[in-house]
């Protein structure tokens, strides 16, 4: 499958069963799969998104949000037990034209991605029990 690079936009091509044995990019030699959240912005999502062979998972969040500052840490402690989810953050501030594609109503929202199909989502923080329990029913029936 393919994995691009979150550091430097490279794309690899990793077998399946080399997923959980930490592989590292070809190019910049970071570890492909991160274990914390990357950064998507305007520049890199289309990219990334189109090319990506795993599931990403998206936290679209404002600076002036408590509740995405409360959820962040859970998000975070999270993406720890998914190695085959891609876990993301999207700063909305930052990236308006980004925001009003996913039409965000409200912040914190959820959106986990299959390729460039939104596969589902959900508005508010949720704690790591909960958001476990969401990917998890969402994960198996994508
Ligand atoms: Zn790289």
């Amino acid at each position: 499958m393919i994995i691009v690079c979150s550091a430097c936009g490279a794309k690899n091509r990793v077998p399946e069963e080399k997923l959980l044995e930490q592989p590292s990019c070809g190019q910049c030699h970071q570890g492909l799969i991160p274990l914390a959240p990357i950064e998507l912005n305007e520049k890199n999502f289309s990219s990334f998104i189109s090319s990506s062979d795993l599931p990403v998972f998206i936290d679209l969040w404002a600076d002036w949000c408590g509740p995405c500052k409360m959820m962040a840490p859970h998000f975070q402690q999270v993406a720890k037990d998914y190695p085959h989810v891609v876990f993301a953050k999207i700063n909305t501030e930052e990236n308006p034209r980004l925001s009003a594609a996913f039409n965000v109503r409200s912040i914190p929202t959820l959106v986990l991605m299959n390729k460039t199909n939104e596969v589902a989502r959900i508005s508010g923080a949720l704690r790591s029990s909960e958001l476990k329990k969401w990917l998890d029913q969402h994960l198996n029936a994508s």
